[in-house]
């Protein structure tokens, strides 16, 4: 199809007599929606990169999605959240593709650990040993669903929990799978997703997807298929993404589960191989040891603090020198069997990262350029190297395909530009990068106030929390209830959780963690004299249309954690760059955790609510005026009294 038809199609659809506004009762022309889809269709054309920002209310999942469907080329569309990508093929594009003359093939791809692997269930059932006595009832309800699913997608088989351990059995990563030497190859529900993605014309996955499968790019054992244009929604979410999966990662559950599988695959095949049990032993002590030795107290942590660590480094060593034994044992048997193989590979991979960790202690040099640091996570413990600087590792890989990226979110730009994105992920090298910004349609000086307390503490202090509630007090009671209190510690939403429930019994509180996410929501919704407390999982990817929603509260600037390992040692790097870390990472990151959080208020032209940005310093430090021109032009006050009329007037 030519541009000029291909462009006259997608126009077609959004003009105000076009094929959206005869065809769909509910929907509403916006002129910024249909530049937008012009843009994405010309970048998806000249196969241009383009980076758009898209303030709420814009439509922009139609903006892309209407080209997506209407361009001869291959699409894979990449969401942030699970939400999104359900409404993406749940609704949208049904909805769209309904209205074309030849309707495209849509599949939704998930990562492998998805889908039920037959060949690792019947070695489950042959074993026949559990560790608990619910992973025991649970094989039992998946060998039912088995019988019934054709899908094998794990997210289906409701009566299983999906946090059951029983998935671990059940499943396979891309290292376990047999492929054509697999029994069940032909049959295969992983292979057969695999395959109706491939045949697709869009293919939806989600970011950790997209990421983990362009690590394999190299390897050439990617999962996805080969595509013309790759559409990143909430892609302000890339840049963090984007430094978590370009590193190097192990843990001691991983380490102890490689062993376990050999041990009993070994088992199960009476395969005559000696001496992995002590293996198994001897490195589970050294895994121990290493945990007692890092601070528990502390989730993240950089490692520099057990760098000398004596007993910390002989651990290491010694988890070495029984990966290395391990290896040559299945090096010398991997003839037998396939699975041999690729726990080999496994092994080595493993064996690789602790290597680079005992480098790192025994070197005197200082690196910069990675931080290497620690996390503790139920009994367990992973280490990490990540890289400091991705932008040459990212281009490399989307150079390396040819396909061009169009990049959306409703917060991507700081301060009217985007500065910060094009620089983390090196995009100013992208020939022909485009960029655009689409204000929301709402008005938001009609729909929305903003609110800045006076006389609050500086954030430090030890009452600011339970002053902060008084302060919002009198605006909670006009609204009811009807509000989001977000906050940005854990800690926080305990002082406050605790000052309501003792003070203020009248109010029915939404604590997080008290319940799942979407009941929370759903709960929300419902109940009368309700306030939802929060912290950053509720920032982003909430929608609540009108008046349930009336107030958001934001307790502090969204600034990471000064104690972060990650930030920590991105301020040195900059640091040592010459740079300005406040100014180029934490300001600029801030600013679009405030903008997401911000952007619960208003959903609708409709809606109408506060936005009370309690923390002091937005107006008395120098910085505050570029997280307030981040935010979409609301009216501001720090007077109660103007508020509680607005309030009224409703
Ligand atoms: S081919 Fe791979 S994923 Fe499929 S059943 Fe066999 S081992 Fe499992």
């Amino acid at each position: 199809m030519s541009q000029r038809k291909y462009l006259s199609k997608v126009k077609n659809f959004f003009k105000k007599e076009g094929v959206l506004s005869k065809t769909l009762s509910s929907y509403n022309y916006r002129d910024i929606q249909k530049k937008m889809a012009i843009d994405v269709a010309n970048s998806i054309s000249a196969k241009k990169d383009i980076i758009i920002e898209a303030g709420t209310g814009v439509g922009k999942t139609f903006a892309y999605l209407v080209p997506s469907l209407l361009t001869d080329k291959k699409i894979i569309i990449s969401t942030g959240t699970k939400t999104l990508q359900e409404q993406l093929y749940k609704k949208d594009l049904p909805v769209i593709n309904k209205l074309l003359e030849n309707p495209k093939q849509v599949t939704l791809l998930k990562g492998r650990r998805n889908y039920l692997c037959k060949y690792r269930l019947e070695q489950a059932l042959v074993e026949d040993t559990f560790e608990t006595e619910e992973m025991a009832r649970d094989i039992k309800k998946v060998l039912k669903w088995h019988d019934t699913t054709k899908t094998g997608d794990i997210s289906e088989a409701s009566k299983i929990s999906e946090k059951s351990s029983i998935w671990n059995r059940v499943t396979i990563g891309k290292d376990g799978c047999l492929n054509k030497e697999c029994p069940y190859f032909k049959n295969c529900f992983v292979m057969d997703i695999k395959k109706k993605a491939q045949n697709a014309d869009v293919v939806i996955v989600n970011h950790h997807l997209l990421l983990s499968d362009w690590k394999l790019i190299k390897e050439d054992a990617t999962f996805l298929p080969k595509s013309d244009v790759i559409i990143l929604d909430e892609a302000h979410q890339i840049p963090d993404l984007v430094h978590d999966y370009f590193g190097d990662y192990c843990s001691s559950i991983s380490i102890k589960e490689l062993f376990k599988n050999i041990i009993s695959y070994i088992k199960y095949n009476s395969i005559s191989i000696l001496g992995i049990d002590n293996l198994a032993v001897t490195v589970d002590s050294y895994l121990s040891e290493i945990f007692n030795i890092l601070d528990n107290n502390i989730n993240r942590n950089n490692l520099n603090i057990v760098k000398r660590n004596k007993k910390f480094y002989d651990s290491l060593v010694n988890i070495k020198i029984q990966l290395e034994k391990l290896k040559i044992i299945l090096d010398s048997n991997k003839e037998k069997s396939k699975d041999l193989e690729s726990y080999l590979l496994r092994v080595i991979e493993n064996l690789e990262i602790i290597k680079k960790f005992i480098t790192y202690i025994e070197s005197t040099k200082q690196d910069d350029s990675k931080i290497y640091w620690y996390e503790i996570f139920n009994k367990n413990f992973s280490l990490n190297i990540t890289p400091v600087d991705i932008s040459k590792q990212y281009i490399d890989i989307i150079n390396s395909f040819d396909a061009s990226m169009v990049y959306t979110s409703a917060t991507i730009a700081t301060n009217d530009n985007f500065d910060y994105f094009i620089s983390n992920l090196g995009l100013e090298t992208r020939i022909g990068l485009k960029t655009k910004i689409y204000e929301s349609p709402f008005d938001y000086k009609k729909q929305s106030i903003l609110y800045s307390p006076r006389n609050l503490p500086n954030p430090d202090n030890e009452s600011y929390t339970k002053e902060l509630i008084e302060k919002i007090l009198p605006i909670l009671k006009i609204t009811q209830g009807r509000a989001f209190l977000l906050f940005t510690s854990y800690k926080a939403l305990k002082i406050a959780a605790e000052y309501l429930e003792n003070n203020y019994p009248d109010f029915n509180l939404l604590i997080q963690g008290d319940m799942n996410k979407s009941d929370i929501i759903a709960n929300f919704r419902i109940m009368e004299n309700c306030l939802l407390l929060g912290t950053s999982t509720f920032w982003e990817g909430v929608d609540i249309k009108g008046d349930a929603l009336q107030c958001v509260v934001i307790d502090k600037l969204p600034f990471a954690s000064p104690y972060d390992p990650i930030t920590q040692g991105k301020i040195k790097y900059l640091k040592s760059q010459g740079k300005d870390p406040f100014a180029e990472l934490q300001c600029p990151k801030a600013a679009i955790a405030l903008k997401q959080g911000a952007g619960r208020l208003i959903r609708d032209f409709e809606d109408h609510g506060v936005l009370v940005l309690a923390d002091p310093r937005i107006v008395t430090r120098e910085y505050g005026v570029g997280f307030i021109n981040s935010l979409p032009k609301m009216q501001r006050t720090r007077e109660l009294e103007k508020v509680i009329n607005f309030i009224v007037r409703g």
